[in-house]
């Protein structure tokens, strides 16, 4: 049972985790459709605002256009070198007007959005008479050959579009061609935000639902292992009761077997000896059928016969009876109270507390001590003994019918795992709770809160 349990749970992990891969790749694929998306939407309205960029403002690309001519012509005279042309290019004096005349426009455009841009020049090709092209400057888009734009790198950013522009002009009687090539990045501040507000209602579904499937995951699994610990429980006490009904069985048998026998049944003193002897046994078993009934009420079935009590002298009462049963044992009081009045059943209250009082000998200890007290308005009653203590691991199920803490068939200490079960069903009639403090070696400490 607990092999599969564990194969179950293990299928189950796996089976989640494929689940939330998979949750994780839709959303991802959703995410980078949704990026794509954007940008196809801003290249769109971007394309929208000028079909071509440069003409922005014509006196400005008139103006760049005659420093293309000026310096490809003071090129061809032999007056400057590629790297004076390039520089010359990219640090042009209209690069700061320019840039601000794009900005403007896309923010009268584009109010909703803020952007940011980048023209950077990638190609500047020279073709004299139809020649074998002279390439002047021929780069991957770089952010260092940034035209203009406000943009201070390319990393978010994305390619709107790519304007080829030829120009043909003649110099000393030679016809040349200059072509010339740059790009127009952009990037959306804010843009994730943007997007992820796009991709809410998406992202909430599969969290929910990546959720939920945990949360019936983990449900299922508890579930099934209560489940295995109740059964479990049941198996003991079914060992428990043959093993708790086998020695006065076998000692009626041998009694009865005994008393067929004309020369025990002559002899008084014999006689009267086998038949205490019986009814020890018969008193046992009656015993342990008046536990088991009696545990099978439900806390709402039972019938409480309240009347009003002292409770302080209640508790002196159970425990001089106690230190009669054992007087070995160190039973003190440390009462904080007094004369307080509860309106309790007296007969379900004791055999409960001597549940307790009988737990504490029979699980190691040789002191004991009750306590009262008020504990935020209500009476506070503690049993505090010195024996073996209970593992924290172990005390979720303590109240649990049936349930003992040493399990199988290893029982060194008898009991049917009813005694505790009864003093939660009593104390619970009684509007109240019991809770427990412990751990292994350290004592036991049992805490009955009772309304006042
Ligand atoms: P049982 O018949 O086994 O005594 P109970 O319901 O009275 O059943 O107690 C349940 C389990 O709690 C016991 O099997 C025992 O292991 C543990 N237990 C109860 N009281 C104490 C205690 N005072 N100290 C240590 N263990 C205790």
């Amino acid at each position: 049972m607990k092999q599969r349990i564990n194969l179950l749970i293990g299928f189950s992990v796996v089976a989640l985790i494929v689940l939330s891969t998979v949750q994780c790749y839709l959303v991802k694929t959703t995410y980078d459709y949704k990026v794509a998306q954007f940008h196809t939407e801003i290249k769109n309205e971007i394309g929208q605002i000028s079909n071509n960029y440069s003409d922005i403002d014509s006196v400005l690309v008139s103006k760049k256009e005659a420093l293309y001519k000026d310096l490809t012509q003071k090129y061809i005279q032999g007056k400057k070198t590629k790297t004076d042309i390039k520089n010359g290019i990219l640090e042009n004096d209209f690069q700061d007007a320019l840039t601000l005349r794009i900005q403007r426009k896309f923010e009268r455009e584009l109010p909703n959005l803020k952007i940011d841009f980048a023209i950077v020049l990638n190609k500047f090709i020279l073709y004299k008479n139809t020649k074998k092209g002279d390439t002047i400057f021929s780069q991957k888009p770089f952010i260092r050959n940034k035209l203009y734009g406000n943009l201070a790198s390319l990393d978010h950013a994305f390619l709107v579009r790519n304007y080829v522009g030829t120009t043909n002009g003649t110099l000393e009687n030679e016809n040349y061609q200059l072509l010339t090539e740059d790009s127009m990045y952009v990037s959306v501040i804010d843009w994730e935000k943007i997007i992820l507000r796009r991709m809410t209602v998406v992202l909430i579904l599969s969290l929910c639902s990546i959720l939920t499937l945990i949360s019936l995951f983990v449900l299922a699994i508890r579930a099934l292992i209560r489940l295995k610990k109740v059964n479990d429980v049941k198996t003991d006490f079914i060992n428990n009761i043959t093993h708790e009904l086998k020695t006065p069985l076998a000692t009626l048998g041998i009694s009865t077997k005994i008393l067929a026998e004309k020369s025990i049944r002559d002899n008084d003193e014999n006689f009267n000896s086998i038949v205490n002897t019986i009814s020890r046994q018969n008193n046992r078993l009656q015993n342990l059928i008046d536990q088991v009934m009696a545990n099978s009420l439900a806390e709402n079935e039972i019938e409480l016969q309240k009347e009003k009590i002292e409770t302080e002298d209640f508790l002196l009462s159970i425990v001089n009876d106690f230190k009669i049963t054992f007087p070995k044992i160190n039973l003190k009081t440390d009462f904080k109270t007094s004369k307080t009045i509860l309106t309790l059943d007296r007969f379900h209250l004791t055999t409960a507390f001597l549940n307790v009082l009988e737990n504490a000998v029979k699980y190691g200890s040789k002191t004991i001590t009750i306590k009262t007290s008020i504990v935020e308005n209500q009476f506070s009653i503690s049993f505090e003994d010195d024996g073996i203590g209970i593992a924290k691991n172990k005390q979720s199920l303590l109240f649990d019918k049936f349930y003992r803490v040493e399990q199988g068939n290893l029982h060194n200490t008898k009991g049917l795992g009813l005694g505790l079960y009864y003093v939660d069903q009593i104390v619970k009639a009684h509007q109240g709770t019991v809770s427990v403090i412990s751990d292994l070696g350290k004592g036991t400490q049992f805490i009955i809160l009772l309304k006042v």
